[in-house]
């Protein structure tokens, strides 16, 4: 099966980008995931292509243009798969969140620029705002990267190992445990010797330990408290 992407924006020409290396190059030239982008200025009609206006109550910036936008989405037949829009104001993105868009057919993603997108847009063609954390980038083609980056790497048949995707940071509520590699000694610092023992039981045990010490201390927000 293959993941359909298909990317709204005003800089086509940024896709792929870095997702067509490594893993992600793969994976496209395979036919996991496609990509399909439409370029928003192609739906203007007026004489100069505008895409953008000044804010309706005056303020810094430009909008863009909720006919616009609405022809370019219109463009791309409603078949189901969830629409999206990258936005500082979203639902913050998160792992499990990841793991449910990627079991979807696919997704059509909208790149804002400059201050935003008109707000009627965003209701009258039921865009799910998508946020990949408390900063502003200057648009939501790289945020759009950066999504579907984490949901090819979790389709079926693209990372080699699939338990390398289970034990990972979030996928259990925890961050990683530390990992180590040879050379045995670095620095005069020796890898902890539990996980040289060659003890399974004992080395999950340590990394266990290791993930929920690391969680409490950097991202206490992670546990869960335990409800009575
Ligand atoms: N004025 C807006 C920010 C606009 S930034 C505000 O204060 O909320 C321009 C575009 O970049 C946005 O429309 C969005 O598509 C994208 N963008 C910026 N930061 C983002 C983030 N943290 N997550 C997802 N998209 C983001």
């Amino acid at each position: 099966m293959t993941f359909r992407s298909s990317i709204l924006t005003l800089y086509p020409e940024m896709f792929p980008g870095f997702l067509g290396e490594s893993l992600s190059g793969k994976a496209l030239e395979r036919g996991d995931w496609s990509l399909d982008t439409i370029q928003i200025r192609d739906f203007a009609t007026d004489r100069h292509r505008s895409v953008d206006d000044t804010p309706a109550g005056g303020g810094a910036g430009m909008v863009l243009r909720p006919d616009v936008l609405a022809r370019a989405i219109d463009s791309v037949a409603d078949d189901g798969r969830p629409r999206l829009l990258m936005s500082p104001r979203g639902r913050p993105l998160t792992q499990s969140r990841v793991r449910e868009l990627a079991a979807a057919d696919g997704a059509v993603i909208v790149c804002g620029r400059f201050e935003g997108v008109d707000q009627r847009v965003i209701d009258s063609r039921g865009l799910e705002e998508v946020s990949i954390g408390d900063y502003i980038l200057s648009g939501g083609e790289p945020a759009a990267m950066i999504l579907l980056d984490a949901i090819i790497r979790v389709l079926p048949g693209v990372m080699g190992n699939p338990e390398s995707g289970t034990h990972e940071s979030f996928e259990n509520g925890l961050l990683e445990h530390p990992h180590f590699t040879r050379p045995q000694v670095f620095e005069d610092m020796q890898i902890p010797a539990v996980l040289t023992s060659g003890n399974h039981a004992k080395i999950e045990k340590w990394r266990l330990e290791e993930a929920r010490k690391l969680t409490a201390e950097r991202r206490p927000d992670l546990i869960q408290p335990v409800t009575k």
